[in-house]
């Protein structure tokens, strides 16, 4: 590490703050937000390029966003990506491997920082596109770039930790056993639309950080922001090659990535249904290649909150209607089941049907909307179909209204059902909308028991007072990611690394001490320093000594 790395980067993890959010009650900054919606708009539609060893091209198809709160503007007009330019990509990725491989640690980490400073100083212009591009209100679209820009900082550092060598055993028997990570080669990194910038950033910098080179692919429905997140990183003085952008189709682009057998290592975050194939498909070893691709899925979930007996629903029912139907419930974490204990449940039930009324669904560019649209067209009638069935065949809690909104945009609004039936699609099937299932249960076992008896387990939540239930929350509801007496959505990089298991996918948690390890191979070099009857000092292969 040079002199300038050290002083960037002097104790790695300690001076790792989370970025702040934007304080919307200063009106100076509800102002910034605002102008930065109309500036970015007067772009639009815009030109998303593929980006191949740092040269920008486009194609005769293309792929259009639409706004999801306003279905007639077209955000952006992207590439799309045919196999042939995954193979270019491919190309250029491994042949500038080596060159970054060999770039210390501390060099790495400093562009990443930089791409970090850069994403600070462009916050609101790409929370601003997340608004437009992906129908993202205006927290949760800054909450996006924070986690981002927090990505950055947490895995330059992380890599730093990692880069230095490791004396296992020092002089032990006068051997050395040193152990050191090393990249893995190129990774195929695969995004969706519902964190834009957070999800393709996170992947994209540790893969980086940890000395591979970079293909990213984000959804279909969001290039237009995944394309400014790697310009982002070729300003700050990534070499070309290093990470090349390839948005298209999943079907066609994706799934010759995950199969390319020059890729190392695929690392994912979408539905189960892909997360699955793409586990299926990078098993398979064709001839030539000469590794198993090393696959990272997470995929979704199906969350549980528990309120219990003693549970304050002045503070559990806020949190539960954040959890559910804080952007339109499109989030992994998002909660989708509600377990209630007997007897609490008629007044929880009427005080949810009283707060999810006065949620204010609206385009996600007002400021003072709660609930925005959903992404597509497809999304929508999807979860039009889950809404449909529970009015057959569950109770209707609350079923709200989008009024005039349905003709501009994709707008579905809050639906709450109640089932007496735990193997019911409403309480099996991840939504992915704003459509909560309410079960009644006779006690916290009976709770435990309903909340675990899903193949999902990612996020899940309780709601109680009482101490002895919570110490059994910890230890028998099993999810990743367990909140007590809280929202049960916003995982904070270093604080709540994130991640789930059982179908809600494979690897380490993002934005914690062990994620970067995927990206590496761990070698050990043990070397005998006992040079009995060895010219020690002579430097050199033997036959180059002159003696
Ligand atoms: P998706 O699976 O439809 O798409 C994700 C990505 O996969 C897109 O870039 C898409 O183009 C690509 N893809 C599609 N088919 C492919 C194929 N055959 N081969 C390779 N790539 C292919 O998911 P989505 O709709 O973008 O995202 C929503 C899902 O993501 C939800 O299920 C949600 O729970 C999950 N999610 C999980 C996490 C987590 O951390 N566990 C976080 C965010 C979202």
């Amino acid at each position: 590490m040079n002199q300038e790395n050290t002083k960037t980067l002097e104790s790695p993890l300690s001076d790792f703050r989370n970025e702040p959010q934007t304080d919307f009650s200063l009106e100076v900054e509800r102002s910034n937000f605002s102008n930065a919606l109309k500036s970015v708009a007067t772009h639009f539609p815009q030109d998303v390029s593929i980006i191949i060893d740092g040269r920008e091209e486009m194609t005769s198809e293309r792929i259009e966003s639409l706004d999801p709160s306003d279905f007639r503007q077209i955000v952006a007009s992207s590439a799309a990506a045919t196999s042939d330019h995954v193979d270019k990509a491919v190309k250029a990725a491994r042949k500038a491997y080596p060159e970054w491989r060999r770039t210390s640690p501390g060099e790495r980490a400093n562009i990443i920082l930089r791409a970090a400073e850069l994403m600070r100083e462009r916050k609101h212009e790409l929370s601003a596109i997340a608004v437009r591009e992906a129908g993202k209100p205006w927290r949760e679209a800054d909450a996006d770039v924070e986690e981002a820009i927090d990505f950055l900082e947490f895995y330059a550092r992380e890599a730093l930790r990692l880069g230095a060598p490791r004396r296992l055993q020092p002089w032990l028997l006068g051997e050395h056993n040193d152990l050191v990570y090393t990249p893995l080669g190129v990774v195929g990194v695969i995004g969706p639309w519902n964190f834009p910038v957070a999800i393709p950033t996170g992947m994209t910098t540790a893969a980086l950080a940890a000395g591979n080179t970079v293909i990213l692919k984000p959804a279909e429905q969001t290039p237009l922001v995944a394309w400014l997140v790697a310009r982002i990183f070729h300003e700050a003085g990534l070499p070309d090659g290093v990470l090349n952008f390839l948005p298209g189709r999943g079907e066609v682009c994706g799934e010759r990535l995950v199969r390319h057998p020059d890729v190392n290592m695929i690392v994912f975050t979408g539905s189960r249904e892909v997360g699955l194939r793409i586990i299926r498909s990078a098993a398979e070893t064709p001839e030539g290649q000469h590794f198993v691709k090393r696959v990272v899925t997470e995929m979704g979930g199906k969350n549980a909150i528990i309120v219990d007996s003693s549970a304050d629903l002045d503070s559990a029912v806020p949190d539960i209607l954040y959890s559910a139907f804080g952007f339109s419930g499109q989030k992994c974490s998002a909660c989708s089941r509600l377990i209630v204990l007997e007897d609490l449940y008629k007044e929880c039930l009427d005080r949810l049907r009283e707060g999810a009324a006065a949620l204010k669904i609206g385009r996600a560019s007002e400021p003072s909307t709660q609930v925005g649209p959903v992404i597509d067209g497809e999304a929508r009638d999807k979860i039009l179909g889950y809404i449909e069935l529970g009015r057959k065949e569950a109770r209707t809690i609350h079923g709200g209204d989008v009024g005039g909104l349905a003709s501009e945009g994709f707008f579905v609004a809050p639906h709450i059902f109640e089932s007496n039936r735990g193997d019911h699609p409403l309480m099996r099937e991840e939504i992915f909308g704003p459509v909560l299932t309410v079960i009644k249960a006779g006690n916290f076992s009976e709770a435990l028991d309903i909340a675990n008896d899903t193949p999902y387990a990612l996020t899940g939540g309780v709601q109680s007072r009482t101490p002895s239930n919570l110490r059994r929350a910890r230890q028998e509801f099993e999810v990743g990611n367990l909140y007590l007496n809280r929202t049960i959505t916003g995982a904070i990089v270093g604080r709540q690394p994130f991640g789930g298991y059982r179908l809600s996918g494979i690897g380490s948690k993002a934005g914690g001490p062990d994620y970067l390890k995927q990206f590496m191979v761990s070698r050990v070099v043990s070397e005998n320093m006992m040079r009995h009857g060895m010219a020690s000092l002579v430097e050199g292969p033997p036959d180059n000594r002159e003696d």
